[in-house]
């Protein structure tokens, strides 16, 4: 329970269902036309291989998520797509008070979309087994919410609503690194323990520790109660139970029972743990600068 019961959320943040399609394959690697198309994945680094989905042509079902019931923090407390419109919309809270403030920058919100099966977007058309991933092409963050599940039963993270909500703040930290110009420095350089594509997933867990840091203290436009409230240390255990399950080390030793950091793409799962740790430490985007790190060991 995160949530303020009383909080009154719009159940229009959150887009339920496919985006326009524009055919092709998922790209997760690459420009066209100087265009940055690269999609960026939580699972999944440069070259995803079988996990893409192959299909071409018009979008799924489109998820028929139905989102109108998602109108207080109690919905987002007891119903997993609700938690997205909530967190989604404590994101915009703490980011368009934050990132002006600490970098000159002004936010405008991502779109976000929920999806079931797969889903047409900006940077090609998708399937679930992508996982939870930000477009940079059309700005939109799209999530399957069975992906939760997954979350819990394959890779063996606690399934509390901290668990899920640092995977809805971690893909808003990529249009954070978007909005600041970053992004493309995990194009450059996408494979490799000490990669670019390692430093910006990192950073984007510590955008996501950021966010906890302020969540329960920003007011709501207009001055209302904050919409979280304060965490325990039994949310912040589930934020870095999630952190560290999707780390290269974790995936990759559960998989072959090999680790290969010249593959890694998002980091270790002591390293997505530290990092948010950092951003919820300090609440500082400055903290948050994986690039110029000497040890991405210590934040
Ligand atoms: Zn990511």
């Amino acid at each position: 329970m995160t949530f303020d019961e009383g909080a009154r959320l719009d159940p229009g943040r959150v887009r339920s269902g496919g985006g326009p399609g524009r055919g092709g394959k998922l790209a997760l690697g690459g420009g066209a036309g100087g265009l940055l198309v690269l999609v960026v994945a939580l699972l999944l680094g440069g070259d995803p291989g079988s996990l893409l989905g192959d299909f071409t042509g018009t979008t799924g079902d489109g998820g028929g998520a139905d989102l109108a019931h998602c109108t207080s923090g109690a919905s987002a407390n007891t119903d997993v797509d609700c938690r997205i419109v909530g967190t989604a919309t404590s994101l915009d809270d703490v980011w368009a008070a934050q990132l002006p403030a600490q970098t000159g920058v002004e936010y405008v919100p991502p779109e976000v979309v929920l999806f079931s099966g797969s889903v047409a977007t900006g940077c090609g058309n998708a399937t679930s087994d992508v996982g939870p991933f930000y477009c940079p092409a059309d700005q939109v963050a799209y999530f399957d919410t069975s992906f939760f599940q997954v979350l819990v039963d394959r890779f063996g993270s606690s399934g509390g609503p901290l668990a899920q909500e640092y995977v809805v703040a971690h893909e808003v930290g990529h249009h954070i690194q978007n909005r600041l110009g970053d992004l493309g420095r995990a194009q450059s350089d996408p494979h490799g323990a000490e990669s670019g594509s390692v430093r910006t997933e990192l950073q984007a867990d510590c955008y996501a520790g950021l966010w906890a840091h302020y969540a329960a203290t920003t007011p709501a436009p207009g001055g209302g109660e904050p919409l979280l409230e304060p965490l325990t240390d039994a949310d912040v255990q589930d934020a870095l139970s999630a952190a560290s399950a999707v780390g290269d080390d974790r995936i990759q030793g559960s998989a072959t029972g090999r680790v290969d950091p010249e593959s890694w793409t998002h980091g270790s799962s002591a390293q997505r743990r530290s990092w948010f740790q950092a951003g919820y430490r300090t609440g500082d985007v400055a903290a948050c600068d994986t690039y110029t790190a000497a040890d991405l060991d210590r934040p």
